[in-house]
């Protein structure tokens, strides 16, 4: 069989699904690998070097659409991008189902087999494939960057001939894959990290990654803002309170706010209000990684750095992976490679879709012309 990668349609998506690298596991499993010409260039993988690693370079989509079995991507596909793949075709993308009902729709319709990378369940044998964790750390590491980029001043305290410099506070709110991929970053810069989560029981994986936990004077019983698999519940008004009132009396004190906090299926909850803001030193630098639902900033436009009156910057960029195109590229083709290899058991470059396997059925959002979405609950053992 074949698998090919087209180029991503989306102007703001400079990563690619398969890397020259990646392709070369691909075709130890059996497969010949397409890619269309300048797919990989944003991502700084140029056809040569595809060809180097045994790829087929194919000079349009069409072309590509109508000749892979499998069809490997980034970002969900247009729907016109859907029309062009075969029926009986697989297609591995990220494709939040939940929210393209359009294209989910589509695909079942089309008859395409759809895997979709942010649909892995979060089991310790899928972690290979968790491209959501892979995507997060990388956004958590550069929001740190991108802060750093906009602070006008050292992360690191000094002490130098021309006089003594403090260090940065950082307060990263959200302790999720992100958020701890920024303390790590924050604390390895030299800055004075803070961090706080609804999650009790990250205290500790906060704290070896070098930042304090910032603790609630709240009831303890009351505190634990932890629902099921690693994900945060919403909080109590009476919690909330106490969490703004914590909020309120740290914003003067930091310099790079980071705020990641999610809870699945809502709205980012608003943690970070204008007045925060206002009683935030001109200078400070904050980052939403949570732009996408609605920012945990008052103030967050996504897609856009803004500066507020008092001169705090506020960046609600929803693209970081793909600001570090080549790295994020690798990770996510090393998932979706680790995908295919399950898919594959015999390694004779032909695809086993086992429904009755945990990790496939969780991900597969269409199959045979059926809508697949949302999986049955995983099976007690
Ligand atoms: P995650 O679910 O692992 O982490 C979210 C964390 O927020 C959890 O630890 C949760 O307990 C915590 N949280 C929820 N409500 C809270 C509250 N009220 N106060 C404090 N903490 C709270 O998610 P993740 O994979 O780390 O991703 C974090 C965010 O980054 C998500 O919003 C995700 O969409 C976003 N993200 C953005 C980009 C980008 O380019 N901007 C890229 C990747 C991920």
């Amino acid at each position: 069989m074949k698998v090919g990668t087209p180029k991503e349609v989306a102007s703001a998506e400079a990563r690619v699904a398969m890397t020259p690298d990646s392709a070369r596991h691909l075709q130890k499993l059996g497969y010949e690998c397409l890619i269309e010409a300048g797919a990989g260039l944003r991502a700084g993988f140029a056809d040569t070097v595809y060809l180097d690693a045994g790829v087929r370079v194919v000079d349009t989509a069409s072309a590509l659409y109508a000749e892979a079995d499998v069809i490997a991507k980034v970002r969900p596909p247009e729907l016109s991008e859907v029309d062009e793949i075969p029926s009986g075709k697989t297609l591995i993308s990220f494709l939040y189902p939940a929210q393209n009902t359009a294209l989910l729709d589509r695909v079942a319709a089309d008859g395409v087999n759809a895997i979709a990378m942010d649909m892995v369940p979060r089991i310790s044998r899928a972690q290979k494939m968790d491209a959501l964790s892979s995507m997060a750390n990388i956004a958590g590491y550069r929001a740190v960057i991108e802060a750093g980029g906009n602070f006008g001043r050292f992360f690191t305290g000094q002490i130098t001939a021309a006089g003594k410099v403090p260090p940065a506070r950082v307060l990263v709110i959200g302790a999720g894959v992100a958020g701890l991929a920024a303390i790590g970053t924050a604390t390895s810069l030299g800055a004075i990290t803070y961090a706080f989560d609804v999650r009790p029981e990250v205290a500790e994986q906060i704290e070896s990654m070098g930042a304090e936990f910032v603790f609630l004077d709240f009831e303890e019983t009351q505190q634990d803002g932890a629902a099921s698999g690693g994900y945060a519940a919403p909080s109590s008004p009476e919690f909330r309170e106490k969490q703004l009132a914590k909020f309120r009396e740290l914003a003067p004190q930091i310099d790079i706010l980071i705020t990641t906090a999610l809870i699945p299926g809502r709205d980012a909850p608003k943690l970070w209000l204008a007045d925060m803001v206002s009683s935030m030193k001109p200078g400070s630098v904050i980052v939403d990684l949570a732009a996408e639902r609605g920012g945990n900033c008052d103030l967050t436009v996504p897609d856009q750095r803004v500066v507020s009156d008092n001169g705090v910057v506020i960046i609600g960029y929803t693209d970081f992976p793909s600001r570090m195109a080549n790295q994020a590229s690798t990770l996510y083709a090393t998932n979706i490679r680790h995908m295919l290899s399950d898919l594959t058991p015999s390694k004779d470059g032909k695809i086993v879709h086992d429904m009755d396997d945990d990790v496939i059925r969780g991900a597969t959002v269409s199959f045979a012309g059926e809508i697949t979405f949302p999986p049955p609950p995983p099976k007690i053992k």
